[in-house]
């Protein structure tokens, strides 16, 4: 006799949302994380009145209405639009790319002026078919973005030269030809008032979660207490690596208390300059227009993911999509085990396409009761 209908590997968005639907479709679920805390990534402390994005900086952004209504039903957004700065040796520039970012790398002042510079640069890289990150990147804004807005900031950031990186990863940056600044082309954006914790305490309300428990170090037991189980952790660590590690990249931050009022003036600043050993600057306060007399700043750092760190980039290359492949078509052989999430799905998701693949495959599972 089993105590549960659904064990759940994982409190953060992807195991939240389907504890959510099977508890309204009236099933028990017990959700269980290796951390101290619920939500996953999207994790804040609130410090000195401030919420900080303890994992890294989380703006919510869609263009899906059902997906904005459903996160609705448990928080209201601010309207905060997300429109980060870069730094290159002492000089600003505006993202995502766009006029005032062209303005400011070239001088020029119409739409037709960036654009025949960005071609004249493409025609001199003599690229048609981008293979690379590097080619799909000068392909978009050209040579001179590229090596001081795009190279170092994205060898930092994974740890490879941009020649072995796939072009998808530049291609989630909008390229505008207007004179605007949101990082982001959805429809629907902003912050959750109160943090992140109040959507995920929203979607856990009421579900039995223990903190602090993993579910390898007791596999067996957790196994018997559900005929179903949701997993939303490492794939590779699941199947025990039998096919080779997949590669992630992992985060180092260093958060920092500061006695004064604003610090950067943006929420997000990325430095884009090889010799910065960071990747950004976040501001917490200014995802709320916080006004305390003091600030939080976060600096965060990349580093390759080792046994014992968080893993929270995949890496989406040719040869880690092999091996999530094997591991795929393994799993596919557990149909009492749901893999779902950022991390069983090796996928560079964000957090609506989590919530949306989350809804498919509750949906899916509810047909089967
Ligand atoms: P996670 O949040 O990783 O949750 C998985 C949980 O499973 C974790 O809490 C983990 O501890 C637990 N777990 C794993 N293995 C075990 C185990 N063996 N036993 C018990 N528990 C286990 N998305 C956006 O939409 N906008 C953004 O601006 C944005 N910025 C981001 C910035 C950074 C630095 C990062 C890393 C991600 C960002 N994202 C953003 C993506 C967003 O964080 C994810 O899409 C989302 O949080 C993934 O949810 P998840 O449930 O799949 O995974
Ligand atoms: N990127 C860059 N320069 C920047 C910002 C982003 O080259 O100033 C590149 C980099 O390769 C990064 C990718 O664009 O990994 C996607 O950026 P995004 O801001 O979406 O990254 P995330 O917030 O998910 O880390």
């Amino acid at each position: 006799m089993h105590s549960y209908d659904y064990l759940i590997v994982g409190a953060g968005l992807f195991g939240a949302v389907f504890a959510r639907e099977m508890t309204n479709a009236g099933k028990k679920c017990l959700v269980i994380d290796r951390r101290p805390h619920i939500g996953g990534n999207t994790y804040c402390k609130e410090i000195e009145g401030i919420n900080v994005h303890w994992y890294g900086p989380h703006i919510f952004h869609t263009n899906d209405k059902e997906i904005w209504d459903y996160v609705n039903q448990f928080v209201s957004f601010n309207h905060y639009i997300h429109a980060p700065t870069a730094i290159f040796q002492g000089k600003v520039y505006n993202l995502p790319f766009n006029m005032n970012t062209f303005h400011q790398m070239w001088g020029v002042i119409t739409p037709e002026e960036a654009q025949a510079k960005i071609q004249e640069q493409i025609r001199e890289a003599g690229i048609t078919q981008p293979r690379n990150l590097e080619e799909q990147a000068i392909s978009l804004v050209g040579r001179d973005i590229f090596e001081k807005l795009i190279k170092g900031y994205t060898e930092k950031q994974w740890g490879k030269s941009c020649k072995e990186l796939p072009p998808f990863i530049i291609k989630r940056l909008p390229v505008r030809f207007t004179y605007d600044n949101n990082y982001f082309n959805d429809r629907y954006q902003g912050i959750p008032i109160g943090g992140y914790n109040r959507l995920t305490e929203g979607l856990l309300a009421g579900i039995e979660v223990r903190l602090n428990t993993d579910y390898f170090s007791e596999k067996s037991y957790f196994d018997q207490l559900a005929p179903k189980i949701v997993y939303t952790g490492k794939i590779d660590e699941f199947f025990d690596y039998r096919f080779g590690e997949l590669e992630y990249r992992s985060l180092r931050f260093e958060h920092e208390i500061l006695e004064k009022e604003n610090f950067q003036g943006n929420a997000q600043v990325n430095y884009t300059d090889v010799n910065v050993p960071y990747t950004r600057i976040v501001e917490h306060k200014h995802f709320e227009f916080g006004r305390q007399p003091i600030t939080v700043i976060t600096r965060e750092y990349s580093k390759k993911w080792q046994k014992g760190d968080e893993p929270y980039y995949p890496i989406n290359d040719e040869k880690n999509n092999a091996i999530f492949k094997k591991y795929e078509t393994l799993a596919q052989s557990l149909p009492h085990v749901i893999f779902g999430g950022r991390l069983a799905e090796y996928r560079y998701y964000d957090m609506h396409q989590i919530i949306g693949s989350a809804l498919v495959k509750a949906r899916k599972e509810k047909m089967s009761f």
